[in-house]
């Protein structure tokens, strides 16, 4: 696995284990399958909240439309060369509880205890459920499917796996779905979704689903 803009926990594991593979005509189905297996990437919350082109609530330092443009570049560049494209999306409810407005006397970057003892930093409403904060800016054509999160009220959700109460996205079954393998993770924002993104799919990739996903189709 790869983040692009800054190595989050590096990419030492299933990716060397691919190195290693060796073409042989009696090759066993676990080494078959990941031989078989297919890159992805994870374009994280490319959207209007996050950038200076769209004057987003939280836009992010070097986020104009140029900046998007690139974007949209690197992804076609890898769907190009065989990386399958999947994006993640911020997409939450009005009275989401990251939003400092939905806690009285509190300001954006504020940080709060939750009721279940965790810190929660809090944030101008962005991306709200279909307002153009939350639009995917980059062509949604490109992808095999956008996944969303943060739509629980009660919990934030900064990796594309799963939200901060543990319940967990489609991403990780859509993957699956597609045997992708190897993962390159990049967007916004780096010290924040995208670290969190880059870290669980680390994890995916040393449980190896997508590879008992398809020795079960042989
Ligand atoms: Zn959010």
């Amino acid at each position: 696995m790869l983040a692009v803009g800054r190595m989050v926990g590096g990419c030492e594991g299933s990716g060397r284990r691919f190195m290693e593979i060796r073409p042989h005509k009696t090759l066993s189905n676990a080494r078959r399958a990941a031989m078989e297996r297919k890159n992805g990437v994870i374009v994280v919350d490319l959207q209007g909240g996050f950038t200076q082109w769209k004057h987003g609530s939280l836009a992010l330092p070097g986020t104009g439309e140029e900046y998007e443009r690139r974007a949209e570049r690197a992804t076609i560049r890898l769907r190009d060369m065989g990386f399958l494209p999947f994006g993640r999306q911020d997409w939450h409810p009005v009275d989401h509880m990251s939003f400092a407005a939905n806690h009285a006397g509190k300001n954006p970057m504020n940080v709060i205890l939750t009721v279940d003892g965790r810190t929660q930093v809090l944030w101008p409403a962005h991306c709200v459920q279909d307002t153009e904060s939350a639009r995917v800016l980059i062509d949604n054509n490109l992808f095999l499917a956008i996944v969303r999160k943060g739509q629980d009220p009660r919990f934030d959700s900064y990796s594309a796996f799963r939200d901060d109460g543990g319940e967990e996205t489609e991403m990780e079954n859509v993957l699956v779905a597609n045997d992708v393998g190897p993962l390159v993770i990049f967007g916004l924002a780096t010290d924040c979704c995208v670290k969190a993104t880059a870290l669980d799919a680390r994890l995916y990739e040393s449980r190896g689903r997508h590879c008992k996903n398809a020795v079960q189709r042989n």
